[in-house]
């Protein structure tokens, strides 16, 4: 399979040059030049398919022609060695929850994922020395970092905001060593992402070291988040719920809920989907106007969904042919205020028992305002609320559990180097990293 870039300016690559080089050199997002549509069968007899298997023949139609079927089977398996439970929350409303995994977050999948096809790519096609940069608001960095902990041949720079993530994803990614080192950029999130990008471009670091990008630009990130969606499917089959299933997922830099537009692409029976914005709500404001107006990020309490300028949109353009009609056809947006998520944990928490974390909240408010009485709605719990300690605690007034995952991470000892938001400053440090 063969990808192209959203610019349509540069060559085409295979998947090996998409997933190495991250994004394309004309500055686009790398799409697969086709799309398959998978047959009946499949669709019929999922609800008695585990989710691996659902994921391997997913991951087979994105990747089977470019990975030989045994290693692709043990990177879908091992990926994926963790549950992802639908949960009746309320009425019609469920909670995918997508937490876990190693690092508590969804990023986990895409993460995982990625590190064992770059090993792959290293391992057999003689790749070697990879550098990934990722920027993280938060959970991107843990999952990416855990993911590639130790790999050989790899090493790993996240970018964090400083004083913008939670203590908890700190340690995640600033305690770990070996090959992955964390540096805090005195700036927002979209400061990181910004020198992450223009690293890229830059042509002495490129001819210097061979760079690559692990956030959801990376096809390897992204692409195989679809698999849940079509695992989440599978059990509103096995409740009989499968009928006018309307999924909301809490977005950011959109890579997750791109995911999942594919998975429709490919015939995933989902009706429509919400994308669940914060006060960051660019998307929002997009499908309101028909005028897409990226803006600098305000900080949320849901930090993670704290873009100003999200990545993945000119894949969604892409999607639908850059059509506003045919997006706003098929994906609705709302946006929500910290008030009112800390409102949603809160109440939820009491009418129902579900802890709710502050990116989920924004998910499942938007489910309890716009879903229809004769439609069915799953929201993405994208994280564990523990991750968010402070946050939830202050919140529902009560002590939260950590799970002992999380305990083991916060044991650890910070590492993490300070820079400046200056992408010169930055630029000397990889040069003599
Ligand atoms: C990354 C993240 C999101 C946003 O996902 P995107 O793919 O960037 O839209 C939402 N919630 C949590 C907890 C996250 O870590």
């Amino acid at each position: 399979m063969l990808y192209y870039s959203t610019n349509k300016k540069a060559d085409k690559a295979t998947l090996q040059e998409a997933v190495v080089k991250g994004l394309a050199s004309d500055k686009g997002l790398f799409m697969p030049e086709v799309i398959k549509h998978l047959p009946d069968s499949f669709f019929n007899n999922m609800k008695d398919m585990s989710f691996q298997e659902i994921a391997y023949v997913v991951a087979d139609a994105f990747f089977g022609e470019d990975v030989d079927a045994e290693s692709l089977k043990k990177i879908v398996y091992e990926t994926l060695n963790f549950d992802v439970p639908l949960v009746h929350v309320n009425d019609n409303i469920y909670s995918l929850e997508l937490y876990h995994g190693p690092t508590l977050a969804f990023k986990d999948v895409g993460g995982r994922f990625m590190s064992r096809l770059l090993g792959y790519f290293i391992k057999k096609q003689g790749e070697k020395d990879v550098n990934v940069l990722v920027a993280t608001s938060g959970d991107t960095g843990s999952a990416v970092a855990n993911g590639f902990l130790g790999v050989d041949g790899i090493r790993v720079f996240v970018l964090y905001p400083k004083g913008k993530v939670s203590k908890i994803q700190e340690c995640q990614f600033t305690t770990l060593g070996q090959n992955i080192t964390a540096l805090e950029i005195d700036g927002t999130f979209d400061d990181c992402q910004a020198l992450v990008k223009n690293a890229f471009m830059d042509a002495d670091l490129n001819n210097h070291m061979k760079l690559t990008s692990a956030n959801s630009i990376n096809v390897a990130r992204f692409l195989p988040q679809a698999f849940y969606y079509f695992y989440a499917y599978a059990q509103l089959q096995k409740l009989g719920k499968d009928k006018n299933v309307v999924i909301c997922v809490p977005s950011g830099n959109f890579g997750n809920i791109t995911a999942g537009l594919f998975g429709k692409k490919m015939g995933l029976p989902i009706s429509r989907f919400i994308a669940a914005n914060n006060k960051n709500d660019i998307f929002l404001q997009y499908l309101i106007s028909g005028v897409y107006s990226p803006r600098p990020s305000v900080t949320t309490i849901a930090n993670a969904m704290d873009v100003g300028d999200p990545s993945n949109f000119a894949r969604v353009l892409e999607l639908y042919g850059e059509s506003h009609e045919d997006i706003s056809k098929e994906i609705s947006g709302c946006s929500y205020n910290d008030e009112q998520i800390k409102e949603t944990v809160k109440e939820t928490f009491k009418k129902t028992g579900y802890l709710l974390d502050p990116h989920g909240a924004v998910g499942y408010r938007a489910l309890t305002e716009h879903l229809k009485s004769d439609e069915v709605g799953v929201f993405l719990e994208t994280a564990h609320p523990a991750k968010f300690l402070d946050t939830v605690e202050e919140i529902i007034e009560q002590e939260v559990e950590i799970p002992q995952k999380l305990q083991e991470f916060m044991k650890g000892e910070k590492k993490s180097i300070e820079l400046s938001k200056d992408f010169e400053t930055f630029k000397e440090f990889l040069l003599k990293a």
